[in-house]
């Protein structure tokens, strides 16, 4: 053995979904299938060249100003970054310093566990309840700071304020992390509306799934000034100037055009709605989804075996083989076109199946 082999920071890093390079049906990261505004291409065609010259703003000023007048909140309210995920770890970080563990859900975006170790922060997972909802009480105990994402991922199950609020309630000496990358499509409201009353949470929202701009990463968060001067002193001590100017003038615009962002999410969810009742008529199970994706369960087809034959069609969805969801599909929503492919397919797929279910459909229960 090398002897600077010690020396070397070991870490299991984040699968992050395939990105083939072929032309695929792509249901399987939760993008957007529709094109960001118009504005961001007139913004992105207007750039002057030159003005790349210069570092860009720090703070990425016109995109804070944007999202702070769009939200009702101060500037000094809000923390940018690279894609939530950036967002995610300067807040992990910042905010998880303590000797005791963090708690998030044992069934959740997979990247959390990963940043514990990275930064190494001990952590305990708080089980779901068999029909994959959060439960207040786990998160009673004493911790070292709580995060989880809703609607949740992959379950895109929500909670309402009420749940939030007792877990804020039940950790007012922590920081309280709410990452809400999907609450766009949501009927449950965003914990925004609880910034004011608590001054220990943090909401981190993201303009890759609704804002349909993936490709630009960017992440923002909403907390106290306390907080937020708290993580900005943590980034630019680690890497000052990391939204370059295309992105921050492109965000900008894209923000400022509502319309087009409250018609995309309409679609995507007048789409997911049309899915979801014809994945009941083939058999599947799920839980109502708050996202822009369905988590689905197969009556009698194991979920791998679905997934396997999905790719073999380029079609690509979602397996994870884990505990307790290793039957499960995370479809995203796609365009209607898509989704009639990825229907078709499954008729296919599922064929001697669908002949046999008696079933009613859309009946439960989720556990597998
Ligand atoms: C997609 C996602 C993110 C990260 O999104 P970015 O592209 O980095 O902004 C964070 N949290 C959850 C739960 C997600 O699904």
């Amino acid at each position: 053995m090398k002897l600077w082999e010690d020396k070397i920071r070991r870490v299991v890093p984040y699968t992050p979904g395939e990105q083939p390079k072929r032309p695929v049906i792509k249901l399987n990261t939760n993008e957007c299938p529709y094109p960001p505004s118009p504005a961001v291409q007139e913004a992105l065609d207007s750039l002057d060249t030159s003005d790349l010259r210069l570092y860009p703003d720090t703070e990425a000023t016109p995109l804070a100003d944007a999202l702070a007048e769009y939200y009702g909140v101060d500037p000094d309210q809000i923390f940018i970054g690279v894609g939530s995920d950036d967002v995610l770890a300067m807040a992990f970080m910042t905010f998880f310093q303590g000797e005791k563990p963090i708690l998030f859900p044992d069934i959740t975006y997979s990247f959390y566990d990963v940043w514990a170790q990275l930064f190494r922060i001990p952590y305990e997972t708080v089980p779901l309840d068999e029909e994959f909802r959060m439960t207040r009480e786990g998160y009673y105990r004493e911790n070292g700071g709580v995060i989880f994402p809703n609607p949740n991922a992959p379950t895109a199950i929500a909670q309402d304020l009420d749940g939030i609020r007792d877990i804020l309630d039940h950790n007012q000496d922590v920081i309280v992390i709410v990452d809400e990358a999907y609450v766009d499509f949501s009927s449950k409201p965003s914990a925004l509306a609880l910034l004011e009353e608590y001054e220990n949470l943090l909401v981190v929202q993201t303009f890759s799934k609704s804002r349909a701009m993936a490709g630009m990463r960017i992440g923002y968060a909403f907390g106290s000034p306390e907080l937020i001067r708290a993580m900005k002193d943590v980034k630019y001590s680690f890497n000052s100037y990391t939204m370059n100017l295309p992105a921050q003038t492109a965000g900008a615009a894209a923000v400022r055009d509502d319309a087009y962002f409250q018609d995309t999410v309409a679609r995507v969810i007048h789409t997911r709605e049309k899915t979801a009742a014809a994945l009941k008529e083939l058999g599947f199970v799920f839980p109502p989804s708050d996202a822009n994706f369905l988590f689905a369960s197969h009556r009698q087809k194991p979920a791998r075996e679905i997934y396997e034959e999905l790719k073999k069609r380029d079609i690509f969805v979602r397996y994870f083989d884990k505990p307790r969801i290793s039957n499960y599909l995370r479809i995203t929503i796609g365009t209607d076109e898509q989704m009639e492919t990825l229907l078709r397919q499954l008729k296919q797929i599922l064929g001697e199946f669908i002949a046999k279910d008696t079933l009613p459909s859309g009946e439960r229960p989720l556990s597998s």
